[in-house]
């Protein structure tokens, strides 16, 4: 990135910061000097103490409705229930309970992941969270849920990255749902190879033994959802719950802002 355009990104990412803040206020005069404006398109809101997307940008970043595989959250046929799994996931034999999540990892909705993981992309990750908690939040309650632990990244890629989208959607998933984010319980013990370039039997091999507990204890009966930006082959997340569920947790839940499948697979 040239120093020009990143200093734009910088200077576009204090702004949203400083709007974020002043969303607490947005009924003060200060608030009505610097007018909230949509987290995706700029746009100044009409409703300022609404949604933090505007109308137009919340439908075209996917449908309300995703009817989906209940185990691993990949598009299914309107209707079409799926108990024991789709095609995709039938003979995977996955840790977790389900996976819910925004919609499929294309358009808009992976055009806004992408940004939401550039520097200052946290007020992105936090619009997208509210989102998701507005279409799925009835969902997410009726897993009576305990706790929220985010995939951690590991520690390298995340000072490359400069942003923690995760960290942030699962603070904003936390606010939302008056849970615990148990931020720093899982934690990454080596670098994997990026998952892209493997194939998907592979990928649950790579990231065999990739975390490990900070907090041993206290897991019994616990009802858990983990959350990261998309799931992919499910790898990544089918290891954190293996742990989870091997230090005693009851259930484990995987929550993605997407969903990838085919030809869209990061
Ligand atoms: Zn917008
Ligand atoms: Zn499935």
């Amino acid at each position: 990135m040239s120093s020009r355009a990143w200093i734009g990104r910088w200077r576009a990412g204090i702004l949203a910061e400083l709007r974020q803040m002043l969303a607490v206020c947005r009924t003060t005069a200060l608030g009505l000097l610097f007018p909230p404006r949509c987290a995706w398109c700029d746009r100044e809101l009409d409703h300022p103490a609404g949604p933090l997307l505007c109308d137009g940008c919340q439908e075209a970043l996917g449908p309300r409705q995703w009817p989906s595989c209940r185990r691993c959250g990949a598009e299914a046929a309107p209707g079409l229930p799926l108990p024991d799994g789709c095609p995709l996931c039938l003979h995977t034999p996955f840790q977790f309970e389900t996976v819910v999540t925004l919609g499929g990892y294309r358009g808009e909705l992976r055009r806004a992941i992408l940004a939401m993981k550039r520097p200052f992309g946290e007020p992105l990750a936090a619009a997208l969270g509210q989102l998701l908690l507005s279409r799925r939040g009835n969902e997410l309650n009726a897993w009576k849920l305990d706790s929220i632990v985010p995939i951690p990244m590991h520690w390298r890629r995340r000072l490359v990255r400069k942003t923690n989208g995760p960290d942030r959607l699962a603070s904003e998933l936390g606010c939302g749902l008056g849970l615990p984010v148990l931020a720093r319980v899982l934690r990454r013990c080596r670098n994997t190879l990026p998952q892209k370039n493997l194939l998907p039997r592979e990928r649950f091999r790579n990231v065999r033994g990739a975390f490990r507990l900070a907090r041993r204890g206290g897991w019994t009966g616990r009802r858990v959802a983990l959350v990261d930006d998309v799931m992919t082959t499910g790898a990544t997340a089918n290891e954190a719950a293996r742990l989870l569920k091997q230090a005693g947790a009851d259930a484990v839940i995987v929550v993605v802002l997407a969903r990838a499948e085919g030809e869209d697979r990061r």
